[in-house]
């Protein structure tokens, strides 16, 4: 369940710092330490999963838990709310899909995005 070699685990279990946003028996949420937007946030289930591409039925309900989440999180951390607001949530999955960090996590973006408008 826990990837020695694994960075998220390691943020996980406190190994490594991070800015947490939640934490629940399940789920951990924290900055993303680059941001892509004034809100950027890092969804991650606690039981190391590499990848989408790795996850079966047994995952549904930690990932349904974690969509569920998502927009509880996003207006806490300050995006507006919808639909002015709003927010973006991306999976990038195995390098193909722009993935470089090999535990499963889900980016919650968001915030004042005035290159979007017009
Ligand atoms: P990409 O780097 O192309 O976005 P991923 O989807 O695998 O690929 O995203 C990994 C994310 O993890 C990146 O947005 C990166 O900024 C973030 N990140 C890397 N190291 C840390 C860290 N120590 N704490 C928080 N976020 C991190």
């Amino acid at each position: 369940m826990h990837d020695p070699n694994c960075l998220f685990c390691k943020i996980i279990a406190g190994q490594i710092p991070s800015q947490k946003v939640y934490e629940d028996e399940d789920i951990y949420a924290f900055h993303d330490i680059h941001p892509w937007a004034p809100v950027h946030f890092l969804m991650v289930p606690k039981k190391h999963v590499a990848s989408m591409a790795q996850v079966g039925p047994e995952h549904a309900p930690v990932l349904g838990r974690m969509m569920a989440l998502a927009p509880q999180l996003a207006l806490e951390q300050g995006c507006n709310p919808y639909p002015e607001g709003g927010f973006r949530i991306v999976v990038n999955t195995g390098a193909e899909g722009g993935q470089e960090i090999h535990h499963l996590h889900v980016h919650v973006m968001g915030g004042p995005r005035p290159w979007l408008k017009g």
